[in-house]
């Protein structure tokens, strides 16, 4: 593993600030959303792994994370659960080591965390087929795929 990139992705999320304040923890959406949330998958628990120096790129709790950034905004400390995550999950996916993830249908480019699209499709289960596909693309596929049919 290229350890100066993952000491990089730590330095700009600026995990060492943390004062374990559990402000994060309280603002992340993943407690109501997985059943088997639990705290080694929150905010908290990943930031404490990373400082511990925690194999976090084979870990599978990086994967339930929804990027939403809420934990961030209320960190006092800067720290981003947002970024540190989004970076071990770059990582993951260049070296092969997580299948936790799906590939775009269109740009092909890995984009989406399993058990969040599980998630989402699951409260969406009722929803025509074609509402359905969308889930299948990247953000930016979606964005490109809105605005050609809107042009
Ligand atoms: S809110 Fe910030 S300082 Fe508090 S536990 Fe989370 S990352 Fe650490
Ligand atoms: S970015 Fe991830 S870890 Fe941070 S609050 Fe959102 S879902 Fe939770």
């Amino acid at each position: 593993m290229n350890a100066d990139k993952l000491d990089d992705i730590k330095r700009s999320a600026n995990v060492y600030g943390c004062v374990e304040c559990g402000r994060c923890v309280a603002a992340c959406p993943m407690v109501d959303m997985y059943v088997n949330f639990s705290i080694e998958m929150s905010p908290r628990g990943v930031i404490k792994k990373a400082l511990m120096g925690d194999d976090l790129v084979r870990d599978g709790n990086i994967w339930y994370c929804t990027e939403c950034n809420a934990g961030t905004d209320v960190c006092p400390q800067g720290v981003s659960c947002r970024d540190l995550i989004r970076g071990l999950r770059q990582i993951a996916v260049e070296e092969d080591v997580s299948t936790n993830f799906n590939y775009c249908a269109s740009c092909h480019n890995p984009f989406v965390p399993l058990p969040a699209e599980t998630f989402v499709r699951k409260r969406l289960k009722s929803e025509p087929e074609n509402v359905l596909d969308v889930l299948n693309l990247c953000p930016a596929c979606r964005r490109e795929n809105y605005m050609m049919r809107n042009a």
